[in-house]
């Protein structure tokens, strides 16, 4: 077949365009692929453990109250839960939580209770820790922090230890120290299947713990010694699986 001298321009002009084409298209592509590598990288860290964080109480049960500092301890417990998360997520924890503002989907206590094992539950969550603050009417003298957990020599113990010697560590009130399922039995920790902890971070009847835990510091202070603890136990059985 003899092609016209126009015809035989025409033919490379359009294969011209067709590489250019090509070419184009091939950029177009390689830059997806980059984008959406880097965009994958970023939604998707490597977590290295979940935690859920369960602020106690919330919306109709505003838990124990101070009425004349107008502190409630759902909110309380709400800020430094918050704060503790934003902690561990700068340190790649995968963190849920049981709540994350004031309301709640539950309206009944043991539905409260039952939501919140579940939540953590259904997130295949490592660790579990509950927040809460104490009151005592009889004195306004009894303080200090507890930590809950349900037997002796368990990895619930251990987080429990860990918790509580970064909280004593700050100094703001006296360490009660550990509390078993023996001195009582609490649903949270009883039906969730995480390594988990309950922690009271000090008495609202008390004006000592009252007014540390409702100040910014305090609060802040306190989201740093939950997240050094729960730190703390996560490297040391990373060092003990190594070791093994
Ligand atoms: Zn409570």
């Amino acid at each position: 077949m003899i092609h016209s001298r126009r015809s035989l321009t025409a033919i490379r002009r359009e294969r011209r365009r067709k590489r250019r084409l090509r070419r184009r298209l091939f950029t177009f592509l390689t830059l997806i692929i980059i984008m959406s590598t880097f965009m994958f990288i970023k939604c998707s860290p490597n977590y290295i453990f979940t935690i859920c964080i369960d602020p106690g109480h919330g919306g109709y049960d505003p838990g124990t109250a101070n009425e004349s500092y107008e502190v409630n301890e759902k909110d309380l417990v709400l800020d430094i839960s918050l704060k503790l998360g934003k902690i561990l997520e700068e340190q790649d924890v995968k963190v849920v939580y049981t709540r994350e503002k004031d309301k709640i989907p539950w309206s009944t206590q043991i539905e409260s209770l039952m939501g919140r094992s579940e939540i953590s539950n259904d997130a295949n969550a490592d660790l579990f820790l509950s927040i809460h603050a104490n009151d005592f009417t009889e004195s306004s003298d009894v303080k200090g922090t507890e930590v809950w957990c349900r037997f002796e020599n368990t990895e619930d113990e251990a987080l429990a230890k860990e918790i509580n010697y970064r909280l004593s560590n700050i100094g703001y009130t006296k360490n009660r120290g550990l509390r078993y399922e023996k001195d009582g039995e609490l649903y949270v920790l009883k039906n969730t299947n995480a390594t988990s902890v309950l922690v009271e971070l000090g008495y609202l009847s008390n004006n000592n713990d009252l007014e540390f835990l409702s100040s910014e510091e305090g609060k802040e202070q306190c989201a740093q010694a939950l997240a050094e603890g729960i730190m703390n136990y996560y490297h040391s059985k990373q060092e003990e699986q190594m070791d093994a």
